[in-house]
């Protein structure tokens, strides 16, 4: 049989800077607040991409480096429990986020180092994240805020025995712990400093996890929970987890949560299964450090895959899926009026935000021609389910594997989409004006980032966006404005 067609260019990254994550997540996780340490740079970024007006009082703050600081003259530390003091009298956060960006990667500086002395200090915890300008796309800003959050998360009862956790008190005293027993920033010390080598290695779980998911549900005796990680606007995830009690399936967590202390309990009887395609750090994280069973699924955007999804978490449970073909029938029909718009139209994925695969994979099943999906990265394993789904559709709709180009270079894209003429291109907000200038209409993929594309709910959302610029058009030349339609 044919298999995917997967291609690697040498292309720059154009994508926004992972430090936006603080934008959904300060606002998903009600408690929180996030520090950001950087430069005027990351600020001006962060005031105009959030545009957040000073009285929304939004719980994210800049903590800008100066000169002096980027010369190692001036005490960083003095200055960072100063803000952490005030920002705890002033907004009373259950924890602090320490947002590092590509200055602190750039000078070294030890923000996994001083966190723990901070947070015995000022009483509250302090989680340190590296989400800067150095990672493929903007969302993986999430996958490491949920991978340092993943220590902090408490263990299982199975754990718990084996491993007792430390005291806010000891955190400073804990080193020489096992690593998984520690949910203080002592053992994040450790394992933020490994955790980039180790993605790469550790992703052999994640392949392993995948050919074993037979395994896992022989397994299934010892299994006490399921964990669901990747944020999602809360009634989404409310959805979500409606979708598996139905089945008979119960959720005990999501990552993130909407509060600190409703963080899930992990452990080696803990289930894991992510929603978005961008957590593969996270993934490895649950697996290696806390132990977790992983679930390999293809995630839950467009109703085939959430069926997708929902079926292959009954699978592992040992149950039987009911009413999933009914409810994915019942929701296509439901959708016939858009779909009407796209049917047999084609898209283009210049690649940005790595929901491309799950996106071109729906996009085929309503019976769109998907020419070309760039995308940034390419983690084929945590995207393996994902990846087969997308196989399996295009036998389904007798549609020709697309092709997959990791690291796009945009002047080629360019080239290709001369030639191909697309009725739509999905790309980044640096290059939509300018293509829609010269006539190819564009949807700009961070909105699928923002807007509810999970769940079976949510799928006239999706729609609404891919049609919005055909829609347009169509209405222009209607009108009989058509040189309107660039
Ligand atoms: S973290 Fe780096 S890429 Fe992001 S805004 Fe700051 S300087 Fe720019």
């Amino acid at each position: 049989m044919e298999k995917l067609n997967f291609d690697c260019e040498t292309g720059n990254y154009h994508t926004f800077c992972p430090i936006s994550c603080v934008s959904w997540l300060y606002q998903k996780i009600e408690d929180s607040f996030f520090l950001v340490i950087g430069t005027k740079t990351c600020g001006y970024f962060l005031q105009n991409a959030l545009g957040v007006m000073i009285f929304a009082e939004p719980r994210y703050a800049m903590a800008e480096l100066e000169e002096g600081d980027i010369s190692a003259q001036l005490s960083d530390y003095d200055e960072l429990k100063r803000l952490c003091v005030q920002i705890q009298k002033d907004r009373n956060p259950s924890f602090i986020v320490w947002i590092g960006t590509c200055t602190t990667e750039i000078i070294k500086m030890d923000l996994e180092g001083m966190a723990p002395q901070c947070e015995a200090e000022i009483g509250i915890p302090i989680v340190v994240a590296r989400a800067n300008g150095l990672d493929y796309a903007f969302t993986q800003g999430e996958d490491t805020v949920l991978a340092a959050l993943a220590h902090r998360c408490p263990n299982t009862k199975v754990c718990e025995d084996e491993f007792p956790l430390p005291s806010l008190e000891n955190y400073v005293h804990t080193v020489k712990r096992p690593v998984s027993a520690t949910r203080g920033s002592r053992n994040e010390v450790e394992t933020c400093l490994s955790e980039q080598r180790e993605v790469s290695n550790s992703m052999g779980l994640i392949e392993q996890a995948n050919r074993n998911s037979s395994e896992t549900k022989l397994k299934s005796n010892s299994i006490k929970s399921l964990v669901l990680f990747g944020s999602l606007p809360s009634i989404v995830s409310s959805q979500l987890t409606l979708e598996l009690e139905r089945q008979g399936i119960p959720v005990s967590g999501w990552l993130p949560s909407q509060s600190y202390s409703d963080l899930p309990a992990l452990g080696p009887d803990v289930l894991v299964c992510g929603v978005n395609p961008y957590l593969s750090r996270t993934a490895t994280t649950l697996m290696r450090r806390r132990k977790c069973q992983f679930v390999g699924a293809p995630f839950p955007i467009g109703p085939d895959g959430t069926r997708a999804w929902i079926t292959k978490i009954c699978s592992v449970f040992g149950k039987e899926p009911q009413g999933l073909q009914e409810r994915e029938d019942k929701i296509w029909e439901g959708c016939e009026d858009y779909l009407q718009l796209i049917r047999g139209k084609s898209v283009f994925f210049m690649g940005d935000n790595l929901l491309e695969i799950s996106l071109a994979r729906f996009l085929i099943r309503c019976g769109m021609q998907v020419y070309e999906i760039g995308i940034p990265y390419m983690d084929k394993r945590f995207q393996a389910a994902e990846l087969n789904l997308l196989e399996q559709t295009c036998n389904e709709m007798n549609h020709p594997y697309p092709r997959i180009i990791e690291k796009p270079d945009n002047y080629n894209q360019i080239q290709r989409i001369r030639e191909l003429e697309p009725d739509l291109v999905i790309t980044g907000m640096a290059l939509a004006n300018p293509l829609q200038a010269r006539g190819v209409q564009t949807k700009w993929s961070v909105e699928f980032t923002f807007a509810q594309i999970h769940g079976f709910s949510n799928v006239r959302d999706i729609l609404e966006l891919v049609t919005r610029p055909i829609r347009r058009k169509n209405d222009l030349s209607e009108l009989g404005w058509e040189k309107l339609v660039y």
